[in-house]
């Protein structure tokens, strides 16, 4: 997928001025949040299971190279060959040669983000290779000729009635806005792809180190079929995607369908291990795993290693109210929301990615949700910082920073400041809120009311409060 990144804020501008879109995103992540809300309170050990996930993710990272040769070895042992690709080209070249090594002329897939970031299709079929997306958002976007809008959703900016219109013109079937309807066509469609197709294509949730397994997490089912029908499976993982043992995926399984969709368990969890053996009634004869690097050793070294422990849920993206607000498509590249202002900079860097950083309220939302508690909120200071040391920022903003920094740490010119903005919010507001800034921060209030100050500054409750004692009260 080409980036886009550096467009944020004109795509958030269009983002807003989509009807359809601020529809099909209400409906979608508000549905999202408390699915995902009810499976967290009917779950007592989610924290616990977050501390444990956290540590199982630590233990991954601390010792990446040793849990990636220990599945390396296992993999083979079990009859596949892993290829190591250091970047997007890489990868598509060793892609492209393991299908024509194989005799590909059809590839069925399913959802895999890692296939985006490296733009696996397009290399695919630039070689003749005709490659059919299974997921049912995959499908419906890939008939529309659109990248993914959500890592978990990848259709999530579309309402049923866009699809129904997509299904009618691109595949003259009649137009239903019944969800099951539209089901039962995609795989009317999908069922002979899947038969007669040479090659399946997947991405993987986690790699096994101790038994060389791919453990495939999906909803709809096709992501087994993709790894079974077909003679040949080629599986595209990051090569953070490790786990030291197959032992860890309880936990790990607690949380994503928690996390991402607010299921207990994700319909359908595959562990795959190794080619097809001799008694086996299904599998594929040749197993292919490309591990992809492109950046992540040099993420690993850094500051923000942490941001490798995500196990792409996609709960920070959901209650990001910037996301909610804009959709996937406005970040421009494969992962949108808070995970994605933290990688895009990472991966594509810092000069090509810089709105991302700053397209964050700071609300803190996303590292709370985070179900292997990656300090997010922090990240996107940090990234903020960096931006300015490397000459990212415009004076007046560092200027601006300067100020307010010079008043937020000198109590004296606080109080006053508060003063002051106590009596020109009696003038300004009405009803207790301001429906129009003036000047540079006209921005504040282009889609909410400002909403007025607390009638008593904290500092002066505080002042007030501090010599009472509870008891004396
Ligand atoms: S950063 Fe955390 S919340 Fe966001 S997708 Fe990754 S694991 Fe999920």
């Amino acid at each position: 997928m080409e980036p886009r990144v550096r467009h944020f804020v004109r795509n958030s501008e269009k983002a807003f001025a989509d009807r359809q879109l601020q529809v099909a995103l209400s409906r979608t992540t508000a549905k999202f949040l408390e699915n995902r809300a009810a499976a967290v309170a009917e779950f007592p050990r989610f924290e616990g299971a977050r501390e444990s996930a956290s540590r199982i993710r630590q233990e991954a990272l601390d010792n990446l190279d040793a849990h990636l040769a220990r599945f390396i070895t296992e993999a083979r042992k079990r009859g596949a060959v892993v290829h190591a690709a250091r970047d997007g080209p890489e990868a598509r070249e060793i892609a492209a040669r393991i299908a024509k090594e194989e005799g590909v002329s059809l590839a069925v897939k399913s959802k895999s983000m890692i296939a985006e970031e490296v733009g696996l299709n397009g290399a695919l079929e630039a070689d003749g290779v005709e490659v059919v997306e299974t997921d049912l958002g995959e499908y419906i976007i890939q008939l529309a000729g659109e990248p993914p809008s959500h890592i978990i959703a990848p259709a999530i900016h579309k309402t049923r009635e866009d699809v129904s219109r997509l299904f009618e013109e691109k595949l003259g079937e009649p137009y239903t806005e019944e969800i099951p309807a539209l089901t039962r066509i995609a795989r009317r469609r999908l069922r002979d792809k899947f038969f007669s197709a040479q090659m399946g294509i997947s991405g993987a949730n986690f790699l096994c180190a101790d038994t060389g397994s791919v453990v495939l997490v999906t909803n709809e089912g096709n992501g087994r079929m993709v790894a079974t029908l077909p003679r040949v499976h080629m599986v595209i993982a990051g090569i953070d995607k490790v786990i030291p043992r197959l032992a860890d995926l309880p936990v790990l399984l607690s949380l994503l369908p928690r996390s991402a969709t607010g299921q207990a368990l994700s319909s359908y969890v595959s562990v795959l291990t190794g080619t097809k053996r001799a008694g086996d009634a299904e599998g594929p004869e040749r197993l292919h795993i490309i591990l992809l690097d492109n950046g992540r050793t040099g993420i690993l070294q850094g500051k923000y290693r942490e941001i490798l422990k995500c196990i792409r849920c996609g709960a920070c993206i959901n209650v990001c109210p910037v996301f909610q607000s804009v959709g996937g498509h406005a970040y421009g590249w494969v992962y949108p929301g808070p995970v994605g202002s933290v990688l895009a900079p990472l991966i594509l860097g810092l000069p090509e990615s810089s709105p991302l950083p700053n397209a964050s309220t700071l609300c803190g939302a996303c590292g709370e949700v985070c179900p292997v508690k990656i300090p997010i909120p922090g990240m996107l200071v940090e990234l903020r910082g960096d931006e300015r040391e490397q000459g990212l920022k415009t004076p007046a903003e560092v200027l601006g920073m300067k100020a307010y920094a010079s008043v937020m740490s000198r109590a004296g010119i606080l109080e006053a400041f508060q003063r002051v903005a106590g009596v020109v919010s009696a003038l300004l507001f009405k009803e207790r809120k301001i429906e129009r800034l003036p000047f540079a921060f006209s921005g504040w209030t282009e889609r909410r009311d400002f909403p007025a100050p607390a009638p008593q500054p904290f500092r002066k409750l505080w002042k007030r409060q501090r010599g009472i004692r509870p008891w004396t009260r």
